[in-house]
């Protein structure tokens, strides 16, 4: 490792974890000169196939694509991805409706495969010349010596030398357990209490072809209050469903329906139109893991400049918002930036890293954990639909002071913790202006007008 990291001699890195984020960070560093070395504990999924275990499909929004366009790779996803217009809402009565995010195209998310884009991001790696290393997971790392234990498939130990360590080996990182060994990081776990089971709508056979069984540029939700369903769209014709409930201590919850027989007979009576279309129910529901939910702090991400955890490692959410990986990609760009600023050492950007991205990390956990009740409640909430129908007016008539906080988050730049405080006040006013009323025609649009203008500076831009 160069003693020397001072403008002079860029030092070399070992990357912990080829997700999502480590493939993109990888890809970022070899670009700008960096030797990477990069550790995954599972084996190529280029050769072996993808072994998930998380979701199968996820929502790719602008900051996501803006991280994707830095490595010239944001167009290639999009050849394999599924536009999503808006959210097309199921009530368990009445029609289903398609609640757009944007006025046009232009404000659209993407649905895109976890493996296939895991699988684009290790090629970009190895393009831009990342060194991976598949099978070999970090066991400990001795921080003083500056080396690594790393154990293969077949339980085989062995020690290799680390440059500055980063992890990406997301929630469960291995690498921060053997940070907080060494300097604790101040880690807190906040358990959501509901878990996450995935099933598949397949291709509908019409006229001998595939087809969606669904409106297929939509993210499909079936809120029912206290739980809910969501469906995304895959290339080739099918969904995945996620059912999220909560874990045990109610019912419905994943205790009271601990098999397929109890969970088709509470489908037929919540999600009566959303059954039919899941012809493998029982056995999707009896083989699928029910995954947990938490959101993780840290105090710290960084051990000066010898360690730091990026992505899930350093601030694992709650899935609602769509932008755990958006948020991660987002870091990516932050931490290459950083790192390549002249006249920085590691430490330095390690610390200004944090200083920036912390609060964006805290804001968009506590906006996913809010995003929830509103997917699985507010939806179908007369106040709320008045409110959104109110804010869509006002970002019509005046885009210079009100967007939705939605599409702040969904479709711009700005700071997470900037579109937290930015929705608050616009929330606050919209609530002011309909009071009890559930009737968003009964404002008047030139008093909120003259009410946000005079309550609130222009929205920043970026
Ligand atoms: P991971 O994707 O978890 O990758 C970590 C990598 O490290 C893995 O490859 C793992 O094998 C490897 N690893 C682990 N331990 C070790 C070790 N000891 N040694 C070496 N390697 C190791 N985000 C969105 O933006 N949009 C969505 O729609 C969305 N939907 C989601 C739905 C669900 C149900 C869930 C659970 C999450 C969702 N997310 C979504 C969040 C997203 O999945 C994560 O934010 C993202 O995967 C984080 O990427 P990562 O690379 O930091 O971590």
């Amino acid at each position: 490792i160069p003693s020397t990291e001072r403008g002079m001699t860029k030092p070399s890195i070992t990357l912990i974890g080829g997700g999502l984020v480590g493939a993109l960070l990888g890809t970022l560093l070899a670009r700008r000169g960096y030797r990477v070395d990069l550790f995954e504990k599972r084996t190529d999924p280029r050769r072996a196939g993808f072994a998930g275990g998380r979701s199968i499909n996820l929502a790719l929004a602008e900051r996501g694509l803006h991280a994707l366009r830095q490595a010239d790779l944001a167009d290639e996803v999009l050849e394999h991805a599924v536009m999503m217009r808006g959210r097309m809402v199921h009530p368990r009565e009445g029609a289903s409706g398609l609640q757009r995010y944007g006025v046009d195209d232009s404000e659209v998310i993407w649905s895109v495969a976890r493996g296939g884009l895991n699988v684009l991001l290790l090629d970009a790696a190895e393009a831009a010349g990342v060194q991976l290393h598949f099978g070999q997971s970090l066991a400990s790392a001795d921080f003083d010596a500056r080396r690594i234990r790393v154990i293969d498939d077949h339980g085989i130990h062995r020690e290799v030398e680390a440059g500055v360590l980063i992890g990406a080996d997301g929630a469960g990182s291995a690498l921060r357990a053997a940070m907080d060994a060494h300097t604790p990081l101040g880690l807190r776990v906040e358990a959501l209490g509901h878990g996450y089971k995935e099933l598949e709508i397949p291709p509908a056979q019409g006229d001998g072809r595939a087809r969606f069984a669904l409106e297929p540029n939509a993210l499909h939700i079936w809120p029912r209050g206290g739980y809910m369903c969501i469906a995304l769209p895959n290339t080739e014709g099918s969904f995945t469903v996620t059912l999220f409930l909560p874990a045990k201590g109610a019912h419905p919850s994943f205790a009271s329906l601990p098999d397929a027989a109890h969970a088709a007979a509470f489908f037929r009576e919540d999600f009566p139109d959303l059954l039919p279309l899941i012809p493998n129910f029982a056995e999707d529901y009896d083989s699928h893991p029910v995954g947990t939910l938490s959101t993780l702090y840290l105090d710290r991400w960084h051990l000066d400049g010898r360690a730091l955890l990026i992505g899930d490692a350093a601030h694992a959410i709650v899935p609602f918002h769509g932008q755990g990986m958006n948020c991660g990609f987002e870091d990516t760009v932050a931490l290459a930036d950083l790192l390549a600023e002249s006249g920085r050492d590691t430490a330095d950007a390690f610390a200004e890293f944090q200083r920036i991205r912390q609060p964006d990390a805290d804001a968009i956990a506590q906006m996913a954990l809010e995003n929830y009740v509103e997917m699985r409640d507010s939806v179908a909430d007369p106040h709320y639909l008045a409110k959104r129908e109110l804010g869509a007016a006002l970002a019509e008539r005046i885009p210079s002071h009100y967007m939705a906080r939605y599409r702040l988050v969904t479709f711009t730049h700005l700071p997470y913790a900037y579109a937290l405080e930015r929705g608050r006040a616009q929330d606050a006013l919209l609530r002011r202006l309909l009071g009890e009323s559930c009737d968003a025609k009964t404002v008047d649009l030139a008093a909120a007008e003259a009410l946000f203008k005079s309550a609130l500076p222009p929205l920043a831009h970026g």
